[in-house]
């Protein structure tokens, strides 16, 4: 429902809100004047500026830069704004709001080092890939002191904590945007502005100590980042009464665990590896039987080691340090870098057909007896779990010899989950430390940085999942944006010509909706042992062909319509990560560990298998250990999450990635138009700017006001005196509109009053 209206046309002009603001009626002259300059479209897609010679038929002659003459059909023009509108901070200011007038707006921008634009609420990051002079303590005084007002993320978290404190309301920053669009840089910007401002305690020096540490383990190089996060995360910062930072808590989600035994050429598996094998000490490298990253096969098979710029073995010591400041005791370090070594040594384990049946057992050679070592385990167990499995078939046991796939996916799957577990553990250990003011009485910022929209040539169960949570986000974004805004406007009983916007119900229905809904016969799927990604692929045409967002393709695939675009899936290997199934001879092998890392792993994977899947799996499949599944489990954090954002006033921040290949200074206009219109950000100011942003209760607004009133009229209602006021200070009736309860303005309306208000 609700058709998207065109503002990408170009050739849409908004009216122009009236106004006795002076910035207004300076554009106002201009856009009453005949337009000078239009947007003309070239072949390859992009816009260039230019003037018109001559018009005859359906036909325009246009000169554009360097005398260069076109031939076009004037329909296509588009309205270009005045000069004097280059580059205004807010894309609401301008007169002609179509696409090129927006592109050309941020990269006038861009190429002054000015990255940050304000779209109505929204704010738009444009990754400068290259140090810019915008941040630090005399920046970070400017905002707090309000001297400089210009669009960044420091105003953004200063709204925030102001919010937060005068409205005593949560507040919620979310970050959204392709990967390497700096997502992670913008939400690092933020917390520092918070730190400084809330500091004081020491704790905020903890908070930013925990991104090395995270960014160690949960990120990695590949071709899009040299930087990128390959899980969610959401940091909770606590205030005190007085606004005061009392602790924090973080929440993760959806680590890429598949990286740490796979990963493309030329990508990284998780920068700690690389860290590790060049930043320890010759004891430690003693102690873990360490060598060198090129001799591990999990590092080796990317044949990439090393990036640009950054020193692996110096970055390892920050993260020791990071550790220190976090409280994990020097000890457990030593624990957790046992483990990274563990799974690297696992990557090397080699397995001999050892019968005509093509069973296989490990080599018995250094790898399998330093994996026995590092985890603590008898070398013969490690053997027997990396060799059979053992599966209950109704009340026998019987015990099954692997193959060489079978057995290297045990390895596998133990390795990913060591990781998995090893991850899980240090954001529980940080927690722990992060969790100063244990009652909690006081307020909280969280601040989400959350992997966007993707949509690759081939996409797989990780996009599956991660453009789910998108649809969710987008919907959060939607309604409060739009719907809350309109619904606001209904409820007054004002006049409000109802703008449409994209819903995405019907996308989210087809993921959740139960029994028949993606999410669901994925997990039906999952349960049935003679389950394959083709069954699943039917099963998925033959419910889920009505839902106008799906449509079944040939083979193993299906598409989902997005709000962001169709993305096509392959389901090969949605089954398998969706179980994600750790045999329970592994977990036994684990909990039988002498060091307490494994055990603790073990028992949490323990938690999961108390609630299993229904379904008869457990009963004759292939495994008996069940967890959640993948997708539930993800399902359950994001509407967790949602609930948790629901109750925040949010802000939203949108970066934009302006180049494919990270660097500076070079701004592709088609690449940065999709991100743009992915994230809705030219509709949110279409519709901003058409609404009135501004509103005030009746009683407050005769309260504030009221004194400048030169009659004496208090013994009135609050609407007469409102309104007196209005009339008095000869705001246009177009400027504003008055509701049941409420005032509702255009944008500016209130300077005037609040300019008179403070003279006198
Ligand atoms: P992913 O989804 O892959 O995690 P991301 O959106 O988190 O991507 P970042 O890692 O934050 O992207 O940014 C990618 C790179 O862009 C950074 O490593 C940094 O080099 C550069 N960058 C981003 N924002 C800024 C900024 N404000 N100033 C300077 N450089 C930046
Ligand atoms: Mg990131």
């Amino acid at each position: 429902n609700g058709e998207r209206s065109s503002i990408g046309d170009g050739d849409s002009i908004l009216p122009l809100p009236e106004s006795n603001d002076r910035k207004w009626s300076d554009t106002n002259v201009y856009a009453r004047k005949k337009v000078l300059q239009f947007w003309v479209q070239l072949p390859n897609g992009n816009w260039e500026l230019g003037k018109i010679m001559s018009t005859s038929g359906e036909e325009s002659v246009i000169v554009v830069t360097e005398g260069k003459v076109l031939k076009v059909k004037s329909e296509t023009l588009v309205p270009a704004n005045p000069d004097i509108l280059d580059g205004v901070d807010d894309l609401m200011q301008l007169s002609y709001l179509n696409e090129p007038a927006v592109l050309y707006n941020l990269e006038y921008r861009y190429n002054q080092d000015m990255i940050y634009t304000k779209a109505g609420p929204v704010l738009v990051a444009v990754n400068p890939f290259k140090e810019v002079p915008l941040y630090g303590n005399r920046n970070i005084e400017a905002y707090r002191k309000r001297s400089n007002e210009s669009p960044h993320v420091y105003a953004i978290a200063d709204t925030a904590i102001r919010e937060m404190i005068r409205d005593e309301v949560n507040q919620s920053i979310i970050i959204s945007g392709e990967s390497g669009a700096g997502k992670t840089e913008t939400a690092k910007i933020a917390m520092q502005y918070l730190a400084a401002l809330g500091g004081g305690s020491g704790i905020e020096y903890e908070i930013l100590k925990t991104n090395p540490i995270l960014e160690a383990f949960g990120n990695a190089k590949t071709l899009r980042n040299d930087n990128s996060s390959r899980f969610g995360k959401l940091i909770e910062i606590h205030f005190s009464e007085t606004g005061k930072i009392s602790g924090a808590q973080i929440q993760t989600f959806l680590l890429e665990k598949s990286r740490v035994v796979q990963c493309t050429e030329g990508e990284r598996s998780y920068h700690i590896f690389y860290q590790l094998c060049a930043g320890a000490s010759p004891t430690l490298r003693e102690k873990l039987n360490l060598t060198s990253a090129k001799q591990y096969n999990y590092l080796k098979q990317s044949n990439c080691y090393s990036i640009n710029g950054v020193d692996d073995a110096e970055r390892f010591h920050a993260v020791k340090e990071a550790l220190d400041i976090v409280h994990v005791s020097k000890e457990d370090q030593e624990n957790v870098f046992a483990m990274l070594a563990a799974v690297l040594w696992l990557g090397n384990v080699s397995f001999t057909i050892i019968d005509n049946e093509n069973h296989v057992e490990p080599e018995p050679d250094e790898s399998l007896s330093t994996v026995a070592k590092l985890i603590g385990c008898n070398i013969n167990e490690l053997k027997l779990a990396l060799s059979k499995r053992n599966m209950r078939v109704n009340n026998d046991t019987i015990v099954q010899k692997l193959t060489l796939s079978q057995a290297i996916d045990a390895r596998d799957a133990l390795a990913k989950s060591i990781y998995a577990c090893l991850f899980d553990w240090l954001v529980e250990q940080i927690n722990k430390s992060l969790a100063v003011g244990k009652r909690r009485t006081g307020r909280s910022i969280s601040i989400l940085d959350i992997y966007g929209f993707e949509s690759f040539n081939k996409n797989s169960f990780e996009q599956f999942c991660i453009n789910y949570a998108n649809e969710r986000l987008q919907q959060h974004f939607n309604r409060h944006l739009f719907k809350l805004e309109q619904e606001e406007y209904i409820q007054d009983g004002i006049d409000w010509t109802r703008v449409d916007f994209e819903d995405n119900q019907e996308c989210l229905s087809l993921f959740e909706k139960k029994p028949l809904g993606l999410l669901s016969l994925l997990d039906e799927e999952s349960t049935f042992p003679n389950g394959t990604d083709l069954t699943l692929a039917n099963k998925l045409k033959q419910h889920l062909n009505d839902n106008s967002c799906f449509r079944g393709d040939r083979g193993k695939a299906f598409t989902v319509a997005h709000y962001a675009g169709e993305v096509t899936y392959e389901t090969t290997g949605f089954l398998e990560k969706n179980r994600d199934l750790l045999h329970s001879d592994s977990i036994q092998l684990l909990s039988s560990c002498s060091c307490h890392l494994p055990q603790a792993f073990a028992s949490s994977m323990l938690i999961y298998s108390e609630k299993p899947l229904v379904g008869p799996l457990h009963k004759a499949g292939g495994a008996d250990s069940q967890r959640l599944s993948v997708a539930t489990k993800f399902k359950g954090q994001l509407f967790q999450l949602m609930q948790r954002l629901g109750n925040t006033t949010p802000h939203f921040i949108r970066c934009i990635k302006p180049n494919n290949v990270q660097s500076a200074g070079l701004y592709e206009q088609g690449l940065v138009l999709q991100q743009l219109r992915c994230c809705g950000v030219l509709e949110v100011v279409r519709i901003s700017r058409s609404g009135f942003p501004t509103r005030m209760f009746h009683h407050k607004f005769a309260r504030r006001y009221g004194f400048l009133l030169l009659e004496n009229i208090a013994a009135k209602d609050p609407l007469s005196v409102s309104v007196a006021i209005l009339h008095q200070f000869n705001i246009l009736p177009e400027m504003y509109q008055v509701g049941y309860t409420k005032l509702f303005f255009r944008t500016g309306q209130i300077g005037v009053l609040e300019d008179t208000r403070n003279r006198t």
